[in-house]
This record gives structure tokens, C-alpha cells and sequence, in this order.
């Protein structure tokens, strides 16, 4: 059967705008639900028709119908990445319910985790913790054998961040040690390269400010590592398990 990726797409569409309502309203501790979206600049609350995923930013280039004021771009922009995200999860693991769902579950949360953590530098513990949860329930429910290796996976990763995110100031926090947890839960073995693949990203970025604005005030930007642990992660559950076979089949 060919797999529905319009419809996935879509559908990936509609819940990145209830993600980027996620990603602005949790830290600020408001409502999820209610009130409608306002535009930032003239309170005017959002039409129905104004508020379509992608399409309405679109068409509106950006700006709110009412008073003009801008409208950043990252919304149409997690929109589209969820779209997308949905799409590629369906195309990939659509002969396997577990990975399927498990895969939707873990784009649905990494994306405002990600947003979250580059806009105020933190991973609330409201996403990680539901997360968590709903890794083993569904782990337990759809795929029963994989679930020890999953919840090794979530233990490894988390022992493995914990003792440099004690010893370290600035960059791991807490948020990061129990994100990685939760990828091992989502991830299993593949967490390992998740993680090493988001080691490289930070480094290769972290080069890359330091570069831009020299080592000292380079040294003083805070850069949050959870955006890397996510694409780390995303990276891994896609290709993951060929990565860690390809490894141990060399030794
Ligand atoms: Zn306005």
C-alpha cells in the first residue's frame, strides 16, 4: 500500500500551528487552549480564514490583515517543518505501526521543545515528562519486546549526560540530560548516534560563532543545545538502526 503522505503532510500542517501556540504559550505559562491567536500588534483575535496553516501567512505575506504589523516567519516555518516532518515519518516507517507512531509522538514534541529552547534557553519539564510517559505506554502497548531495550537506552543516555551537566556552568543543563533520556526512550540503540550526531552539530556550530565573532565574545554566547539533540534525534530515527548495524558489523 502506497503511504498517504498528502494527507500526512496536512495534517502535520494543522498540528504545527497548535505547536507554535505550544511553543509561545508554555513558558509564558497561558492557556493552550484559550483565547483565539491575536496578532501581537493591534490585539485583533485571528479570523478562522487568517489562521490556515501556511496558507494564511502566505497570502497575506506576512502580515496582519488588520493593522500590517509583521508577522514573524517562524510560524509558517514550524508549520511547514511539521508538515514535512509528518510526511517523511509516514514515508519511512509506514509498514511498522510502532515506529510509526512512536515517530509522530517524537516529531510532535521535539518541535516545541527545539523552539522552545532557542527562544528562552529551556527545556520545561511539561513536555519532557508527558513525553517520557507516553514513550512507555505506547512502547508497552505497540512493540512490548523493544521496550527493555528502550528503557536501557533512556537509563545510558541519561547517566551519560548527567555527570557533564553537573559539572559544567554553562551549556548541558538538567533539561538536556532529561531530553536525552527521553530520546532513548523514543530512539532505543539508536540513541547513541542521535547523540553523536548532536555533538558534532554543537560543535560545528559552536566553531562556527566563534568564528563569526571571535573567541572571546564567542565563548560568552549561550548556545542551547537542545535544537541539536533534535535533529540529532530525528536524524537517527530515520537512518539510525543502519548507522549502528553498519558499526557493529565492521567490529
Ligand atoms: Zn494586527
Amino acid at each position: 500500500m502506497a503511504p498517504a503522505l498528502a494527507p500526512a503532510a496536512l495534517f502535520g500542517l494543522i498540528i504545527g500551528s497548535f505547536l507554535n501556540v505550544v511553543a509561545w504559550r508554555l513558558p509564558r505559562g497561558e492557556s493552550l487552549v484559550k483565547p483565539r491567536s491575536k496578532c501581537p500588534g493591534c490585539d485583533t483575535q485571528l479570523k478562522a480564514y487568517d489562521n490556515i496553516p501556511l496558507f494564511s501567512w502566505l497570502v497575506l505575506r506576512g502580515r496582519c490583515r488588520n493593522c500590517k504589523t509583521s508577522i514573524s516567519a517562524r510560524y509558517p516555518v514550524v508549520e511547514a517543518v511539521t508538515g514535512a516532518l509528518y510526511a517523511l515519518v509516514v514515508a519511512v516507517k509506514h509498514d511498522d505501526a510502532a515506529q510509526l507512531v512512536l515517530g509522530l509522538v517524537l516529531v510532535t514534541f521535539l518541535v516545541p521543545i527545539a523552539v522552545i529552547d532557542l527562544d528562552v534557553r529551556r527545556i520545561p519539564n511539561a513536555l519532557t515528562a508527558p513525553a517520557a510517559v507516553l514513550a512507555i505506554v505506547l512502547g508497552a502497548l505497540l512493540a512490548p519486546h523493544d521496550l527493555p531495550e528502550q528503557l536501557a537506552a533512556g537509563a545510558a543516555a541519561l547517566i551519560f549526560f548527567m555527570l557533564p551537566a553537573m559539572l559544567s556552568k554553562k551549556g548541558m543543563g538538567m533539561g538536556d540530560v532529561k531530553l536525552a533520556a527521553v530520546l532513548g526512550l523514543y530512539l532505543g540503540r539508536a540513541v547513541a548516534p542521535a547523540i553523536f550526531i548532536a555533538l558534532i552539530l554543537g560543535v560545528v556550530v559552536g566553531v562556527a560563532v566563534m568564528t563569526s565573532t571571535g573567541v572571546t565574545a564567542g565563548r560568552k554566547v549561550k548556545i542551547p543545545f537542545g535544537p541539536f539533540l533534535a535533529a540529532g534525534a530525528l536524524i537517527a530515527f530515520f537512518v539510525g538502526d543502519s548507522l549502528v548495524d553498519s558499526y557493529t558489523d565492521r567490529f
